[in-house]
């Protein structure tokens, strides 16, 4: 694992923990104002272990700043209109700010459908399509945590996208696009291109790239001869791969090829301890966001 002293290395750890300090600190004012602290609605359906840990991560990272926290754990027979009508409860019910339905959801449920329902003053995922309409627009309420942590790291490290060729390697509606709608931005100003699985010559724009980002899903397949010299490389993917040593039995890598990259990258965030933790840290920032909303 790279050296995370290392000043190339763009760490997840140091800056999350910084968003997560801030945000404590804004609660402990929050709540000295006479505010009840933010409360975090959770929704699991099924029993997916990945999504159990992850819901698991989240109830700790809220308690550790100071959001409370409450999980309904559904079982995976749960029909749609059974976790419809637990949204709109939850939606109904003033004591509630934030509301996360973890995806993904069990094959008999509509994961648009859900999403539709959740109240948008409420979605702290930002999923919701007035959520993901007011970002496009240029004026977000709720930012999805994985773009809304990269942009975070960028500011926070110093990393002004204005004039930059950005280039985004895939187009999901969780990271791609809003990432794409946060770069365009007139606060960041960078000229944005969004690659995927039909774009043509994927090598030719990546390496035209001053920031490349990316989110595809595959491990290690970004290289050295994909990259410009001195580009800011931010790796989102999150991919298992096989590896009989580690105890899991797999190790966690991401999209770049990280030992071929980051020799040409100016700047390049490591998998684990980068955009991960980043995400996790701004759910929290979207949680004190809806508790404000809600005082308001
Ligand atoms: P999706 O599967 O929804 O989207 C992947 C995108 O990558 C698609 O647009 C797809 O193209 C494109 N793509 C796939 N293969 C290629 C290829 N060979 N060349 C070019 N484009 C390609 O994934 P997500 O956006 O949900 O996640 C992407 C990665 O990021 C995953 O590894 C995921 O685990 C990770 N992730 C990490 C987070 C974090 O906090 N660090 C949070 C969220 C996701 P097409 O549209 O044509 O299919």
């Amino acid at each position: 694992m790279p050296d995370s002293s290392e000043s190339d290395l763009i760490d997840g750890r140091t800056l999350s923990q910084a968003v997560r300090d801030d945000v404590q600190s804004e609660i402990e004012a929050w709540t000295s104002d006479d505010h009840r602290p933010p409360f975090l609605s959770a929704v699991l359906v099924g029993d997916n272990p990945a999504s159990e840990a992850y819901v698991r991560g989240k109830e700790k990272d809220a308690a550790e700043v100071g959001i409370e926290t409450e999980t309904h754990h559904l079982d995976a027979d749960t029909s749609q209109e059974g976790l419809l009508d637990l949204v709109y409860d939850l939606n109904a019910d003033p004591s509630v700010d934030g509301i996360l339905v973890q995806l993904p959801l069990t094959d008999n449920i509509n994961e648009q459908t859900i999403i539709d329902a959740v109240d948008p003053s409420k979605d702290v995922d930002g999923f919701h399509p007035e959520n993901l309409g007011r970002l496009m627009r240029g004026n977000p309420r709720y930012i999805p945590a994985t773009p809304y942590g990269i942009m975070e790291m960028l500011s926070r490290s110093d990393i002004d996208p204005e004039g930059m060729d950005a280039v985004i390697v895939g187009r999901s509606n969780i990271v791609g696009k809003p990432l794409a709608n946060l770069l365009l931005r007139r606060t960041a100003n960078a000229t944005v291109t969004v690659c995927h699985s039909r774009t043509r010559d994927l090598a030719a724009h990546t390496r035209r790239a001053d920031l490349l980002v990316a989110a595809a899903g595959q491990a290690a397949f970004i290289d050295g001869t994909m990259v410009k010299e001195g580009a800011v490389v931010i790796d989102v993917g999150i991919n298992r791969v096989e590896d009989s040593s580690a105890d899991r039995g797999y190790r966690l890598v991401g999209d770049v090829d990280s030992e071929d990259v980051r020799p040409r990258a100016a700047r390049i965030t490591p998998v684990p301890g980068g955009v991960g933790l980043m995400t996790r840290a701004m759910l929290l920032k979207n949680t004190l966001t809806a508790a404000r909303l809600r005082a308001t």
